[in-house]
């Protein structure tokens, strides 16, 4: 990444001009921010709280891919905003809040509906309770070059963005379906030979509101920024499932 710097400010190609969603209509939506190279969605936000509304709604944590915090939609697409630069040639950029979340103040949203999902297929691993415990007990563990580490290691880095869900027509538009990131989710600990509740799990990923309803568009594993693919986690789950 190449050292930062504040570009002119005033001139032709200078700023960039923002337009941002406001809960409130009354509030500013039109922004004009000074370039900065490279420049992250998430410094445009930073910069029209600094410059132009300190009241502005926005979430972030890390500023480096990890929290999954400040996922939003920039001209239509859902991006992690720390991880998303703008290219030099654009004008203008429009920021939305993700898809199929409601709004609690422009672009922060309520991500408890996604959560929901997420907790419907037991997203922790359940141990064999016979299991030995304790200090001196020797943990379970999956060997690195085994066919089944092949198999969780491409669906294991999920950072609970929500960018697929957004990005799935589906998920967003709350129809009834469990969503691309909790299946990626369940795919990972059905296919873990340490954990006991998979039967469970696949009966939830196999019900109404599970991989029936996915319509492969990929919507989802194009928008993933940690390069999951979560519509190859529900194809696995259809194919376990029948088996
Ligand atoms: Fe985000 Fe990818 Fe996880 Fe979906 S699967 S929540 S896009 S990291």
């Amino acid at each position: 990444m190449g050292k930062r710097h504040e570009a002119e400010s005033s001139g032709a190609g200078g700023d960039l001009l923002v337009h941002v969603y406001r809960s409130d209509s009354a509030d500013p939506a039109e922004f004009r921010v000074p370039r900065i190279s490279p420049m992250m969605v998430l410094d445009v936000l930073l910069a029209i709280q600094r410059m132009h509304d300190p009241a502005i709604g926005f979430r972030f944590s890390c500023r480096v891919g990890m929290c999954g915090t400040c996922t939003v939609r920039v001209d239509g697409r859902s991006v992690l905003a720390c991880q998303t630069e703008i290219d030099d040639s654009t004008e203008r950029i429009r920021i939305d809040p993700i898809a199929g979340l409601p709004v609690v103040r422009d672009l922060v949203v309520n991500t408890e509906p996604f959560w929901q999902e997420w907790r419907s297929i037991t997203p922790y691993l359940v141990p064999d309770p016979n299991d030995e415990v304790g200090m001196d007990a020797e943990p379970a563990q999956i060997r690195p070059d085994s066919e089944e580490r092949t198999e969780i290691d491409p669906s294991l880095d999920c950072i609970g963005c929500a960018a697929c869900f957004s990005s799935c027509g589906i998920a967003s538009a709350r129809r009834d379906f469990i969503g691309p990131a909790a299946m990626n989710r369940a795919m990972v600990l059905i296919a873990d030979s340490r954990d006991t509740a998979g039967a469970e799990r696949l009966d939830v990923v196999g019900g109404e509101s599970g991989v029936d309803r996915c319509h492969y568009i990929y919507g989802c594993s194009v928008a993933c920024p940690k390069g999951l693919d979560p519509a190859r986690s529900i194809r696995r789950l259809r194919k376990r499932r029948l088996k």
